[in-house]
């Protein structure tokens, strides 16, 4: 928007802009920050609506003991493929690009069963797969030629499929403005719509399950955005200078950062300066480089070898071997391929056909270095730090998984470079003393203790900041002075300010963890308090339920 302002000006054109949302708690600061101009607020909603039936359905236990439940995935593909036998179009959103490959195939084998004609009414949507075949998805949908589609927030924003009847939501989806946002695909004008939110066992999606009051009552998050991302802000600043020739005024639209991020982009080959004006001096189009939902631009491409190299769609590297690393299974619309080679210099992993009946997981190895502090503070004896780190990341092996069942079909070990990711984080070091009485009083274990703590900070602060949950993660880890450190960080090149809100809100947030480990029933710790995590960690630590509890009641009293 600052992009398109400056090249209106400079026409002579001022532009009027109108722009709305459903979601979000902060619409009028939103706006004036993502435009750069007063705006107006207008909030009452006159249109006709029908009666919005929403439902929160919390699998049952499979062991109530240990606070086992049922998959969500399994809840859905029943209530998808129910509704779709009914000639119901339902939309299901999952959080992650595998889930939703897996319930897309799930849904299949069910309809092959019960209404074989309907096989072939349903589609899987996510972010990867080829424009072509987005548009072709989006086109039937909006027709009403298709009768359901699994997909990622891929869906959620910006893409007009027009109004279906059911929506089910596998998973919160990290923020109430996404999960409204979601909801509001379901329901054409007066008529009736259906909404299922669909709970996984972790910390604030059983929080929610018990405390629905805090879904209906509360005024949705606010909004962030940070315009000073330097890596968003540099991607700007390239097809801006494409567009216009800059010069040192337009640091008065781009801000502080525009000036020195000009000497790098020189230095990079992208512009020239002459006089006092930068020009655009490569001969590519920096907008098509450029992808304002995924920052980071190193993508891999997956071609089909059994095709002749047919490119069947492509996978950022934040994602890279998460998804695709040798002998893995990539899934897409349902079919199974076998990465049979990965080429690192040309960003290529050639995929075979295969018929699977397992999927991959991978394991990761992590190390965070501290490579600017930017803030700190003290809080009841906890310190507490905000700064720029490294995170490196490597995928280290994958387990073998088999469908439905999930039985563990063993896992290997793989070599691949590691990954850097230079990012935002807080880090929080608890009172030496306090852990001490934990060890020595209590006889608690505080490794296991913080690492319950970071599990349930991870997934309770993307809900502070209005992030989805895959855009945190956390890591305990010690640090050169011995101390012991949790630290949470935003997983997106530069960060996105997520981390910085933890730093703000933290003492909100620990008040919030602590309530989640002391209302679980479970004995001794559940995927609903500190099992949850976000990837699984080659030796990873067991975290300890008890100990977790102490840590955050202690922090809190101190
Ligand atoms: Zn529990």
């Amino acid at each position: 928007m600052r992009r398109l302002n400056r090249i209106c000006h400079y026409y002579g054109v001022e532009l009027q802009f109108i722009c709305c949302s459903a979601t979000i708690a902060n619409p009028l600061e939103l706006a004036e920050k993502l435009t750069g101009m007063p705006m107006e607020l207008i909030d009452n909603d006159g249109s006709p609506k029908g009666t919005k039936h929403f439902i929160l359905w919390n699998p049952p236990y499979i062991d109530e003991e240990k606070s086992y439940r049922r998959s969500p995935t399994t809840e859905a593909q029943y209530l998808m493929a129910k509704l779709i036998e009914r000639h119901i179009q339902t939309i299901t959103f999952t959080r992650a690009r595998v889930i939703a490959e897996l319930i897309y195939r799930y849904v299949r084998d069910l309809l092959k069963e019960k209404a074989p004609e309907l096989v072939d009414s349903i589609r899987a949507y996510r972010g990867g797969y080829l424009p072509a075949e987005r548009r072709e998805i989006e086109k039937l949908l909006f027709s009403g030629q298709l009768l359901g589609v699994t997909s990622t927030t891929a869906l959620e924003l910006g893409i007009d499929v027009g109004a279906l009847d059911a929506c089910l939501i596998v998973g919160f989806p990290g923020t109430i403005a996404s999960l409204w946002q979601q909801s509001g695909r379901a329901g054409r004008k007066s008529e009736d719509s259906l909404t299922v939110f669909i709970a996984y066992n972790d910390p604030v999606e059983q929080y929610l399950m018990r405390h629905p009051e805090y879904l209906f009552g509360q005024s949705p998050e606010n909004a962030v955005i940070d315009p000073g991302n330097v890596y968003v802000l540099a991607e700007h600043l390239r097809c801006a200078a494409h567009e216009l020739p800059l010069s040192e005024e337009d640091a008065d639209i781009f801000g502080e950062l525009t000036l020195p991020l000009l000497d790098v982009l020189c230095e990079h080959g992208d512009l020239t300066q002459i006089g006092d004006k930068w020009y655009w001096a490569s001969t590519a189009y920096p907008a098509s480089e450029s992808d304002l939902r995924v920052i980071s631009n190193d993508t891999y491409t997956i071609m089909d070898i059994s095709r002749g190299n047919l490119v069947l769609g492509s996978v950022d590297a934040v994602n890279g071997f998460a998804m695709v690393y040798p002998e893995a299974i990539y899934m897409h619309e349902a079919e199974t391929y076998l990465v049979r080679d990965l080429d690192l210099e040309q960003k290529i992993a050639y995929v075979e056909p295969i018929d699977a009946d397992y999927y991959t997981q991978p394991w990761f190895e992590e190390t965070i270095f501290i490579t600017e502090q930017k803030k700190a503070k003290e809080w009841n004896g906890s310190q507490v730090y905000l700064g720029e780190v490294r995170v490196t990341r490597k995928t280290v092996g994958f387990v073998r998984m088999r469908f439905y069942t999930m039985e563990n079909l063993g896992s290997e070990r793989l070599d691949l470079p590691e990954q850097n990711l230079e990012t935002i984080a807080l880090w929080v070091i608890p009172p030496e003393e306090l852990l001490d009485r934990l060890k020595y009083e209590k006889s608690g274990k505080p490794y296991e203790g913080l690492e319950g703590v970071k599990n349930v900070l991870a997934s309770v602060l993307p809900h502070y900041a209005m992030a989805d949950r895959q855009s945190i993660r956390g890591k305990v880890q010690q640090l050169d002075n011995e101390q012991i450190a949790i630290f949470l960080y935003d997983a997106y090149p530069g960060g996105l300010g997520f981390a910085n809100k933890g730093y703000e809100l933290l003492e909100k947030i620990i008040e919030h963890a602590q309530k989640i480990i002391s209302e679980c029933e479970c004995a001794d710790g559940c995927p609903s308090c500190v099992r949850q995590t976000d990837a699984m960690m080659w030796g990873g630590i067991d975290p300890d339920k008890e100990s977790a509890a102490f840590i955050l009641e202690e922090m809190i009293v101190m």
